[in-house]
Order: structure tokens, then C-alpha cells, then sequence
């Protein structure tokens, strides 16, 4: 059976271009970047570029970009450098991360450390000024996504920074800003510079690389958790996973423009998306999440909407459909078998029978208008057709 793929968020469907990248670096440059001899010079001289091309793109000095497993590590490397700090002190975070960052945050009020989660407004956007009023005199880190991975909204990211620099020179003191970008690198621009964070976190995966390859943007270094051969600033040590991290440099070159290609990219997915929210206006019980996506869509990523026919369950829906030859979601892929995804819209004010609801459809730069207009006939289908039985 064939499928149609409107799971981007959860991973994007590899590159071809990118996965003979990686099968080209693999069988061609295997030795160890740290090595001395010429095979190690070859790889050292692949790893330097990738990580020059990815600086470049991400708006950042070669220098300030390490190389990860994944997005899960590079927010853990953040957050958890704290714990090599005093263990008091106050850390805020949104109450809509991921739980890459919402679990480490919750393991730092473990170790003593005190942690405040800003929920969301109705509308998924955290308020920068509710943000701030949580900020004290002992904050040392505050944590804000630039795209929620569940709903799409885009967060002030950038007016938290121009808040947070009043609030330091207040202070005399630095405080961190991390942002995890995850969801935002290939789907709009990042320029970590001008966004004025600390740190932000990007994965290789979402953007159609192979698995295994993270990035770290650190505007100054941090203190290193983990211990080893001092690969990445001592920030990852570990030999380097060159095949993916070629790979990865690629697919930000192909699929994260800041230019003219990013932006035709960007409408595309926009044009598609006011397609999908057309399409499921006709049917029956529909309701956004939240519903401002219909009114300022451009406060949402074009690539994420988040949608539920109450009272069916998310669950219920999202394997009917799977049958049928369409892949989608309900929450956060990373949190769904832990019954956990439901936190993130509580975390904007909805309530849980309808978040129990929600399904997430994420699209990606080989959508087509047929997959939405298949995707959406089936939709219909499966929700008039659902027997009573199914439904709570
Ligand atoms: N942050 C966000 C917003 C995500 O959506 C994800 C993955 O779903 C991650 C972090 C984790 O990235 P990775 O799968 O590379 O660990």
C-alpha cells in the first residue's frame, strides 16, 4: 500500500540526495577527524566545511555550532550544564517544550533547583511579558520554542530576548536564553544572531537527513557535562558521526534557505495549508487548535495544523486513517506511547476532552495538492463513517 505522509514533525522522509551523501562519506571518508594521518585530514577537512556551511545558514560563527546526536541531546546539553552550577537558583520554562526540555527541566527541580512552566495563552503563544514576570534575581536560564511542535504557533522568541537584555543590565547579571528550534530550521528563517538567543537546538531528521545528527548553536561556550576526547568544543565528545553530519550539513543547504528558494518553499507549504483548513471547514464537528489559526495564520508555521473532531479520540482516528494509507499523529510522536501529549494543550488552556481529540497533520516540502485533496476525502469519510461504538 502506498502511502501518504503528513507526519513531518515526527521525522521527514529521507532526501535521496542527502542519504547518498551519507552512503558517499560513510564508504569514502572513514577516518577518525581526530586523527593525524591523511585519512583523519580528509575527514577533519569534511567536517570543518559542514560545520562553515551549517554556521553560515543558521546565522552563526563556525565556532558557535557543535555537532549532536539529535534534538534531544542538544537541549539536554543546555539545560543540564546547570547542574554543574550551584545547585540553587530559578530556571523558566514555557509550558509548551518539548519534552526534551520539559523533562530535563523537571529533573533540574529534581536536583533543587527551582522551576517555573509559563503556560501558553489560548491561542498556543506565550505572552513574552508573563514570561519575564516570572524572571527573579536568581533565574540563571530561560527556555522558549520558536515553533511548537504540536499546533504550529511561532513564539515571540525575539521579544523575550529584547526583554530579557532590559532585565540583565537591571540585574548586572547574564541570564541564558535557550530556544529550541527543531521544528522552525527548513519551515521559516533562523538566524540565531539576530534572534538573540543564548543556544538554540536543530535536528538533522526533520529536515529529510538521515537520523543521528543534531546541531547546537551556543553563542558562548557552556560547561561541558559530559567528559571525553574533547570532539565539539568538549561539549559532545565522542568521535564525530561524519556520514550524517555531511548529510545534515546538506539537507540545511537544500531545505533552509534564508533566500528567495526558502520563501517559495514557505508560501507552497502556506498555499496547502489554506487548502487542508478549506477542505475540513465542510466537515462536520471540526475544531482548530486553537482556533486563531483560521484568523492569523501567520502567527502558525505553514506546516503544522492541529485539528480535532470531538468526541472521537485523536487515537481512534489516527489508525483508521493509518489503515487506509495515511500517515498523521496526535501529539508529539516522542510522547504519544507515554500518554503525555495531552500536557501541551492543557498547557494552552484546552480542555482535555477536546485535547483528547486532536489529531496533528504536518506537511512537508513533497506535499502535494492531490495528497491533501485524497487526505482530506478520506478524512471525511472516516470521521462520518466512524460507528458509535468508537466514539466515547
Ligand atoms: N524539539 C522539538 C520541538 C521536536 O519536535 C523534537 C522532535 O520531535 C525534538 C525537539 C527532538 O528532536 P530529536 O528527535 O532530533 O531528538
Amino acid at each position: 500500500m502506498s502511502i501518504i505522509y503528513l507526519d513531518w514533525a515526527a521525522t521527514a522522509p529521507p532526501d535521496p540526495e542527502t542519504i547518498e551523501e551519507y552512503a558517499r562519506v560513510a564508504a569514502g571518508t572513514y577516518g577518525n577527524p581526530s586523527s593525524e594521518h591523511m585519512a583523519g585530514r580528509a575527514a577533519r577537512e569534511l567536517l570543518q566545511s559542514a560545520r562553515a556551511r551549517s554556521a553560515r545558514l543558521l546565522g552563526a560563527r563556525p565556532e558557535q555550532v557543535i555537532f549532536t546526536s539529535c534534538g534531544t541531546e542538544s537541549n539536554n546539553i543546555v539545560l543540564l550544564s546547570l547542574l554543574l552550577r550551584k545547585r540553587t537558583g530559578s530556571v523558566i520554562i514555557s509550558g509548551i517544550e518539548h519534552p526534551s526540555v520539559y523533562e530535563p527541566a523537571r529533573l533540574l527541580a529534581e536536583m533543587g533547583f527551582t522551576v517555573r512552566f509559563v503556560p501558553a495563552e489560548r491561542n498556543g503563544i506565550v505572552s513574552p511579558e508573563r514570561l519575564i514576570q516570572a524572571v527573579d534575581d536568581a533565574t540563571l536560564l530561560v527556555a522558549l520554542m520558536y515553533v511548537n511542535n504540536e499546533t504550529g504557533a511561532i513564539q515571540p522568541v525575539s521579544e523575550v530576548a529584547a526583554l530579557l537584555a532590559e532585565t540583565e543590565r537591571r540585574g548586572g547579571r547574564p541570564i541564558h536564553l535557550h530556544c529550541d528550534c527543531v521544528q522552525a530550521l527548513g519551515k521559516m528563517p533562523v538566524d540565531c544572531g539576530a534572534l538573540g538567543v543564548d543556544s538554540a537546538s536543530f535536528s538533522g531528521h526533520k529536515l529529510g537527513a538521515p537520523r543521528g545528527c543534531g546541531l547546537l548553536y551556543l553563542k558562548r561556550p557552556l560547561a561541558p557535562l559530559y567528559r571525553g576526547g574533547g570532539q565539539e568544543l568538549d561539549l559532545r565528545p565522542g568521535t564525530e558521526n561524519l556520514p550524517a553530519i555531511c548529510a545534515t550539513a546538506l539537507a540545511i543547504e537544500r531545505h533552509a534557505s534564508l533566500g528567495a528558494a526558502g520563501a517559495r518553499a514557505r508560501d507552497s507549504a502556506a498555499g496547502l495549508k489554506r487548502l487542508l483548513i478549506e477542505r475540513i471547514r465542510s466537515i462536520e464537528e471540526h475544531r482548530f487548535i486553537p482556533e486563531e489559526v483560521e484568523s492569523v495564520p501567520d502567527r502558525y508555521s505553514p506546516f503544522i495544523l492541529n485539528v480535532a473532531f470531538p468526541p472521537m479520540p485523536g487515537e481512534v482516528l489516527v489508525r483508521l486513517l493509518s489503515d487506509r494509507g495515511y500517515a498523521i499523529s496526535t501529539g508529539s510522536a516522542c510522547s504519544t506511547r507515554k500518554q503525555k501529549h495531552l500536557r501541551v494543550l492543557s498547557a494552552m488552556g484546552v480542555d482535555h476532552d477536546l485535547a483528547f481529540s486532536a489529531i496533528r497533520i504536518s506537511i512537508g516540502y513533497t506535499t502535494s495538492r492531490a495528497d491533501i485533496e485524497a487526505f482530506c476525502a478520506e478524512l471525511a469519510r472516516a470521521v462520518a463513517s466512524l460507528p458509535a461504538a468508537a466514539r466515547r
